[in-house]
C-alpha cells in the first residue's frame, strides 16, 4: 500500500507547552521511526487559530530538541493548508455525507436533560464521554438549511455517520500497540459510537479528525503513533480514510504518562511541562528516566529495544 519507506509523525497542538506526556510520545515515535530506518515528521496541529500560537510553537521545536528529537522535513502547520481540509470537506458534502448543525452546546445539553428526565434511561456517549449529537436537523430540506443560514444561525458541518457507514465495507485496523483495556491485533473500527462527528465550522472547514487523515494522505505517514487516549478516535478518522479513498496506515497506541494523581497530565499543569522542567535544571536524561525510558539509545539495536517497551513501559 506504501510503496515507500516508513513515516512517522509527531503532530502536537501547539496550544500550550509539552508536558511529560508528550516527551514520552515524541521519543517513542523518533526512535521507532530511527529504528525502522524511516522518516520522522513534525506536524503542528494548529487549527484552532484562536489558542495556538508562534510562541508555543517554537517552545514546541525547542523542548522536541532538546530531548534529542530531530525531524526530516520542515514541520507542516495545519493552518496554512485549510483548502486541503476544505477540499475534503467538499467531497464528502457532493456525497451528501455531511450536514450543517445548528443545535449549540447549551440546546444538545437542553435536549439530552429533557430525554433523560422523561425516559428514564441515559443518553448515549461517545468514547470520550459526551452526548451523541441528536441529529434533529439530519433531515431538514434544502430550504430550511438556506433559510437558517441567510438569518446567520451558526452552525457546525457534521457527518452523517449512519449514511456514511452504508458506503463503505466493514473497517479494521492493524493495532500494533494497543487499547485502554488491552486489545491489539486486528480491531474493528466502531464509527457509530461517535454518532455525527463536527467535521468543520463555520470559520474553519475542518476540524481535528478531518485534518489529520488529510494530512497523514498527503504526508504518506505509514505508521501512526500516539497516545491511547486517541485510540477510539481510529474508528471514526478510518472511516473517513475510507470514504475519502485515503490510504490506511498502521497503528501503535502507546500508554500514557499519568500524574500523581493517577490522572492524564494537561497542559495547564505547570509543575510537569518541559519548560519548568528544564528551567529547573533538568537534562533530557533525567526527563527520559521520568517518564520509564532507558538512557539515550546509541544505536538501532538498542532503539529497537526501546521499541518493543513502549507498550509494557509503566505508567
Ligand atoms: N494533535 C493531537 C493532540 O495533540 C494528536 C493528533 C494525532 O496524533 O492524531 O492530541
Amino acid at each position: 500500500m506504501f510503496p515507500h519507506d516508513p513515516v512517522l509523525r509527531f503532530a502536537p497542538s501547539p496550544n500550550g507547552e509539552l508536558h511529560l506526556g508528550h516527551a514520552y510520545s515524541a521519543l517513542v515515535n523518533h526512535e521507532m521511526a530511527r529504528a525502522i530506518g524511516g522518516k520522522f515528521l513534525l506536524r503542528h496541529e494548529d487549527i484552532d487559530t484562536a489558542r495556538c500560537t508562534p510562541a508555543f510553537e517554537r517552545q514546541v521545536e525547542d523542548d522536541l530538541a532538546f530531548l534529542g528529537v530531530t525531524w526530516d522535513e520542515p514541520p507542516r502547520r495545519q493552518s496554512e493548508h485549510m483548502h486541503d481540509y476544505a477540499a475534503a470537506l467538499e467531497a464528502l458534502a457532493a456525497e451528501d455525507l455531511v450536514y450543517p448543525a445548528f443545535m449549540s452546546r447549551g440546546e444538545i445539553k437542553a435536549h439530552v436533560e429533557r430525554f433523560e428526565e422523561e425516559e428514564g434511561r441515559a443518553w448515549p456517549r461517545d468514547p470520550d464521554g459526551a452526548p451523541l449529537y441528536p441529529g434533529l436537523d439530519r433531515h431538514a430540506s434544502t430550504k430550511e438549511r438556506e433559510k437558517r443560514m441567510s438569518e446567520g444561525a451558526r452552525f457546525a458541518w457534521r457527518l452523517d455517520v449512519e449514511r456514511a457507514i452504508e458506503m463503505v465495507p466493514a473497517l479494521t485496523w492493524e493495532e500494533h500497540g494497543a487499547s485502554p483495556v488491552g486489545e491489539s491485533g486486528t480491531i474493528v473500527a466502531r464509527p457509530l459510537e461517535w454518532g455525527d462527528v463536527v467535521l468543520g465550522r463555520m470559520d474553519i472547514p475542518t476540524s481535528y479528525h478531518l485534518s489529520v487523515v488529510v494530512d497523514d494522505a498527503i504526508q504518506g505517514v505509514t505508521d501512526v503513533v500516539r497516545g491511547r487516549d486517541l485510540f477510539y478516535a481510529t474508528s471514526i478518522q478510518r472511516l473517513l480514510q475510507a470514504l475519502l479513498g485515503l490510504p490506511q496506515p498502521r497503528h501503535h497506541h502507546h500508554e500514557l504518562i499519568l500524574g500523581a494523581d493517577g490522572r492524564k497530565l494537561s497542559k495547564s499543569a505547570r509543575d510537569t511541562s518541559l519548560r519548568a522542567l528544564r528551567e529547573a535544571g533538568l537534562g533530557a536524561e533525567d526527563i527520559r528516566r521520568m517518564v520509564g525510558l532507558p538512557g539515550r539509545p546509541a544505536g538501532p539495536s538498542e532503539a529497537a529495544t526501546v521499541r518493543s517497551r513502549g507498550s509494557s513501559a509503566r505508567r
